[in-house]
């Protein structure tokens, strides 16, 4: 992570020992000061040839011959570790000991030159005693360059070399020698102090280069990796499947990808809370990853749905299939036994689809559509179980694609269009209508919202469909005259009712249409309550408050549980159209319409009965006590227009006890 410069010179306080920092810098340093060693050496070598020859007048030829020697001697070990360092650490990490052996090798390059001063100054010729002295300070000053990175070395170099010549001068006493010494230590002190300046500068800025790599890591593993559990996310998994599956296709060898979506996941979530329901996500996904081997990858789409990579799965199609159903029939048996979570015990399953590649040509994310519907079909065989991805599954996986995107260019280009239709109540007087929304395709004609609406919410699309829906009937209800004698009836589907935003929205919206918000009903269905009924009772209070009213749509079909009925604030019950339309000859679905009506007044909520297409239907219907009703006898789902032209009474503001009479003459 990217630190304050406080918090970067802190550190480099903590790290002014060339031993004591992070790794990575010590290695940046160790690499600086290696990279120059060539050049050292070549000044090493043209120093002691020209400094040899020069003393050669005036000192023994074998003290000369031995010093050359050692000093060059030296440098081929030099250029040996020089080659060493290089073949083995130019990218990766150097270990700690190339510091130290850099400090041992600059204390004895330095006591070399050290020793000059010792074997090779000339009591008695002070132009050599001279040039000598300026050999070692160029010397020392060369070293300053090279060695800055480490500042021990270069310490250890300057002293070295230095400190004998300063002894000599001041060993000769002469006033000019006493001068010579003293600006030798002056010399010497300002070498010091440019070191650890240069030394500082050096370690400031690999120091910083080091806290951006850091950075580019973490921003680079935020982009691949899932927060939450640590495995890679969508973008890595897509990125490897694309690998796999060129890779698949060069070996002849099969592959597949499994995607997971864990059972009743947000019930979990919902009932004991995000803390919960991540720590679960946690644990499986550690469980999941514990079973892959390590060429397979196990990744996290998002929300409860993971993916596995199997690499190499077999070569025969059947091979494959099977090694992979294996796999995932471990997954269902590791997610069997049961989570230990804050003091929860949970039990969870998981449905899991299959896809295999490359059987057909698949992109990685036809490849992950396709373990999708076979996920999905697992769901609908009952959850806790694996479906493979069959290629008439194919057709499905097209079809959503297609629809979802014509519902956005729909939704841009105002195809969508609302039907309304009819409820009446026992007089057949017009009570409410109900929107229904039609896609009228450009090519296809009008299509029914049972074509589209699923695909709508699990695309997300629903939402943004569900405000257009809101405000259109809400506008269209503005300009029917007799409207507020009416209800109008919206359907709202489980994702859009489940955004935070919602109430707020739908309050805004009633209001921008200026309508009263007690002639707006929401068709709501059971299965969205069931999921987190608390929050559902809460959404449902504030827009009750505000006046909006509330039905039950589609009722028999789902939970029909009257433990929770009974908790939400609901006025009308909608049979659905399923065992309306065949009561009369269906004993079983005359007994649950009967049920349903005595229930209903038991609890004293009202009745709708969906699906009305003839007389018998609404006679049976009504010997029974219900009262209101919709349906194909009454009237089709149709537009405004048609519908304002078929019932004039919708024209009239003032209607005159709300009769309207539906009775066909
Ligand atoms: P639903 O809310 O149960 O709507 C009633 C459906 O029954 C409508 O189908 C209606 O045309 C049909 N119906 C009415 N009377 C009769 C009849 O006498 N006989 C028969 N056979 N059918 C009848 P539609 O318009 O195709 O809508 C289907 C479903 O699509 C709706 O069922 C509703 O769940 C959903 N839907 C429609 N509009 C919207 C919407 O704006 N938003 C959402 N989320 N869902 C919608
Ligand atoms: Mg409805
Ligand atoms: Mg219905």
């Amino acid at each position: 992570m990217v630190n304050s410069g406080q918090n970067q010179s802190a550190q480099l306080q903590r790290s002014i020992s060339d031993f004591g920092v992070p790794p990575d810098i010590r290695s940046g340093l160790a690499r600086i000061i290696h990279s120059s060693v060539p050049l050292t050496l070549i000044a090493v070598l043209i120093n002691s040839v020209a400094l040899s020859i020069v003393q050669l007048s005036v000192v023994a030829h074998t003290t000369i011959l031995i010093w050359f020697c050692i000093t060059n001697g030296l440098s081929l070990i030099r250029w040996g570790l020089y080659l060493q360092f290089n073949k083995r650490y130019t990218l990766e990490q150097a270990p700690i000991y190339w510091t130290h052996l850099t400090f041992i090798v600059s204390a004895a390059s330095g006591l070399t030159w050290g020793a000059v001063a010792i074997w090779l100054f000339p009591e008695d010729s002070f132009v050599h005693q001279v040039f000598t002295a300026f050999v070692i300070a160029g010397m020392s000053a060369g070293a300053v360059t090279t060695l800055a990175p480490l500042l021990s070395s270069v310490c250890a170099f300057i002293l070295f070399a230095m400190l004998p010549i300063i002894v000599r001068f001041f060993q000769v006493d002469t006033d000019i020698n006493y001068a010579m010494g003293a600006m030798s230590i002056l010399f010497t002190v300002m070498l010091l102090i440019t070191s650890k300046r240069l030394n500082q500068t050096i370690k400031e800025s690999l120091l910083l280069r080091h806290e951006q790599v850091l950075a580019e890591k973490t921003i680079q593993y935020q982009a691949h990796y899932d927060a939450l559990t640590n495995l890679p996310n969508r973008r890595l998994i897509i990125g490897r499947l694309k690998q796999e599956i060129a890779r698949s296709i060069r070996h002849k060898h099969i592959g597949g990808v499994l995607f997971l979506d864990l059972d009743h996941f947000k019930t979990i979530n919902d009932s004991l809370g995000h803390t919960v329901g991540d720590e679960l996500l946690k644990q499986v996904a550690s469980r999941i990853n514990q079973r892959v081997r390590d060429e397979d990858t196990a990744a996290r789409l998002g929300g409860d749905e993971f993916i596995i990579l199997l690499a190499e799965v077999g070569d025969t199609p059947v091979q494959a299939m099977d090694n992979v159903m294996n796999v995932a029939d471990q997954i269902l048996q590791l997610l069997d036994a049961p989570f230990q979570i804050s003091g929860h015990e949970l039990h969870v399953t998981v449905s899991i689809g299959i896809a295999l590649f490359p059987l057909t040509e698949t992109s990685a994310d036809q490849l992950l559509q396709q373990s999708d519907v076979a996920m999905y079909e697992a769901k609908q065989a009952g959850r806790n179980t694996v479906r493979i991805f069959l290629p008439e599954m194919q057709k499905t996986v097209d079809n959503r694609r297609a629809t979802e995107k014509g519902l956005r260019r729909a939704l841009a280009e105002d195809e969508l269009e609302l039907f309304y239709q009819p409820q009446v109540d026992a007089d057949h007087s017009i009570i409410g209508l109900e929107a229904l929304l039609r896609w009228n395709h450009p090519a296809k004609g009008i299509i029914a919202p049972n074509e589209f609406i699923e695909i709508a919410e699990i695309t997300g699309l629903i939402t943004q469909i569900g405000d257009w829906v809101s405000n259109t009937a809400c506008r269209d209800l503005s300009r029917i005259p007799a409207g507020r004698n009416l209800k109008m009836c919206i359907n709202v589907s489980p994702r859009q009712f489940a955004e935070t935003v919602f109430v707020d929205k739908l309050k805004e919206i009633i209001a921008m249409a200026g309508v009263n918000p007690d002639n707006i009903q929401l068709e709501i269905t059971e299965s969205m309550l069931i999921r987190d009924i608390e929050a559902a009772i809460e959404k449902m209070q504030k827009l009750k408050s505000a006046g909006v009213s509330f039905s039950i749509d589609d009722f028999g079909t789902g939970y029909s549980s009257l433990a929770y009925l009974k908790r939400l604030p609901v006025d009308i019950l909608k049979i659905d159209k399923s065992f309306v339309l065949d009561i009369d000859k269906d004993e079983s679905n005359a007994v649950i319409v009967e049920t349903v009506i005595a229930m209903a007044k038991h609890m004293q909520i009202d009745i709708v009965a969906e699906g009305v297409e003839n007389e018998q239907i609404l006679n049976y219907l009504k010997d029974r006590g219900c009262t209101r009703f919709q349906g194909y006898f009454f009237a089709r789902p149709m537009p405004l227009n048609s519908l304002l032209k078929q019932f004039p009474e919708l024209n009239r503001s003032n209607r005159d006890a709300n009769i309207i009479d539906m009775r066909p003459s």
